[in-house]
C-alpha cells in the first residue's frame, strides 16, 4: 500500500459535512490536574458524551450516509454488541435505514436490550461469535450491507472527523493521545491531524491484555493475540488477519504506542471521575492513565481522547470506590 491509498483530508472533510446533523460536536475541557502532572496543557476531548456514548457513531453514520439507494433500501447489518453496534443502530435509525445486529446467545440481556432500544433488530444466533458471523454472511448474500467496526474507508473517514474537531478546538495541539484497538480511530485521527500539520505527534495507547495492533506492528503483519477479560473491554478483539487499511495506516502514521495495565486503567477511570467529574469506561480512560503513569515525554499541548462512556455502572462504582477489580478472577 502507498500513502495515496490512505484516507485523505478531503474524504474526512466530506465525512464531517455528511454526519454533521447526526453527531454532536463534543466539548473539550482543559484538565488542571493532568496539566500539572504533564507540565504542559492537557485538553480532554469529551467524546464519551457523544450520542450512544462513543465515537463509533461517527464512522457508522458516515458509512450509512454513503450507501447507494439500492443498499439503503436493503439495510445494514453488524455483529458488534458493544459501541459499534450501538453507533450503527443509532446511525441507521437516524437515516431511516433498516439495521440488523447479529449476536450470540451468550451476550448479556442488558446489551441486547440496549441495542434494541436504539431501534435495531436483534438476531440471536448460536453460541459463538462465529455463528453470529455466519448469520451476517447470509444476510449479506441476501443484499444487506455489512458495516465493520474499523477496517473500512468510510468508517475511518468518519472517525477522522474527531481529528478535525481537535485541531479546531485546540489549535496549538502538539500531541494527540488516542485509545487504540483495531485502529479505525487512530488511523482517521492521524490522517486528519497530520494532513493539517504534519508535526502533530500521534500516540496510541492500548491495554496489556490483548494488544492485537501492537503485536501486529511488532510482527510486521497482522497477528492474533489471546483475548483476556479487561477493564478496557472496548479495546478487545483482533485487527483481522486480512486487514486492508488500519494496520498500514497505523504503522505509517502513528508515532508511538504504549501499553498500560489493569491497575493503570483503573487509575485513569478514578481520575476521570474524582478529578474531572466524568464517567468514562476503561477503554476511554487509557489516555489519562498514560499521562498519570508518565508513559511518554510531554513536549507541547496534549489532547487526550476520552473515547467512550459505556461502562457497567456497578463495575464503575467498584472501581471508583477504590476496589482492586480484577476481571480475570471473575470469569465464571
Ligand atoms: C472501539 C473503541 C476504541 C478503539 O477504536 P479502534 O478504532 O478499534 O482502534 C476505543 N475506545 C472505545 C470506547 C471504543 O469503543
Amino acid at each position: 500500500m502507498t500513502q495515496s491509498d490512505f484516507i485523505g483530508l478531503e474524504e474526512i472533510e466530506a465525512a464531517r459535512d455528511r454526519i454533521a446533523s447526526t453527531i454532536r460536536q463534543t466539548p473539550v475541557n482543559l484538565s488542571d490536574t493532568l496539566s500539572r502532572i504533564a507540565g504542559v496543557p492537557v485538553h480532554l476531548k469529551l467524546e464519551h458524551l457523544q450520542h450512544t456514548g462513543s465515537f463509533k457513531l461517527r464512522g457508522a453514520a458516515n458509512a450509512v450516509a454513503r450507501l447507494s439507494d439500492t443498499e439503503r433500501s436493503a439495510g445494514v447489518v453488524g455483529v458488534s454488541t458493544g459501541n459499534h453496534g450501538r453507533g450503527l443502530a443509532h446511525a441507521a435509525k437516524a437515516a431511516g435505514v433498516r439495521c440488523v445486529i447479529c449476536m450470540s446467545r451468550l451476550v448479556p440481556q442488558v446489551k441486547v436490550d440496549g441495542i434494541r432500544a436504539l431501534g435495531a433488530e436483534v438476531r440471536i444466533v448460536g453460541r459463538s461469535q462465529d455463528e453470529a458471523q455466519a448469520e451476517v454472511d447470509k444476510l449479506v448474500a441476501d443484499g444487506m450491507t455489512m458495516i465493520p467496526p474499523f477496517d473500512h474507508p468510510s468508517v475511518i473517514a468518519g472517525q477522522g472527523t474527531l481529528g478535525l474537531e481537535i485541531v479546531d478546538q485546540v489549535p496549538d495541539v502538539e500531541t494527540v493521545v488516542v485509545p487504540l484497538s483495531g485502529g479505525g480511530l487512530i488511523a482517521g485521527v492521524a490522517a486528519a491531524c497530520k494532513a493539517i500539520n504534519k508535526d502533530i505527534r500521534i500516540i496510541g495507547i492500548t491495554m496489556e491484555r490483548g494488544a492485537a495492533m501492537i503485536a501486529s506492528l511488532e510482527a510486521g503483519q497482522p497477528v492474533e493475540v489471546e483475548e483476556l477479560p479487561t477493564l478496557a473491554d472496548s479495546l478487545g478483539g483482533g485487527i483481522g488477519l486480512f486487514n486492508r487499511l488500519t494496520f498500514a495506516m497505523t504503522r505509517d502514521l502513528v508515532d508511538e504506542t504504549y501499553l498500560i495495565n489493569e491497575a493503570q486503567i483503573a487509575t485513569g477511570m478514578r481520575h476521570a471521575y474524582w478529578q474531572e467529574r466524568q464517567i468514562v469506561e476503561g477503554s476511554g480512560a487509557v489516555g489519562i492513565a498514560a499521562v498519570i503513569a508518565q508513559k511518554f515525554k510531554p513536549k507541547g499541548p496534549i489532547a487526550l481522547i476520552l473515547s467512550g462512556g459505556n461502562v457497567d455502572m456497578e463495575q464503575h462504582f467498584r472501581v471508583i470506590g477504590g476496589e482492586d477489580v480484577d476481571l480475570m478472577k471473575e470469569v465464571a
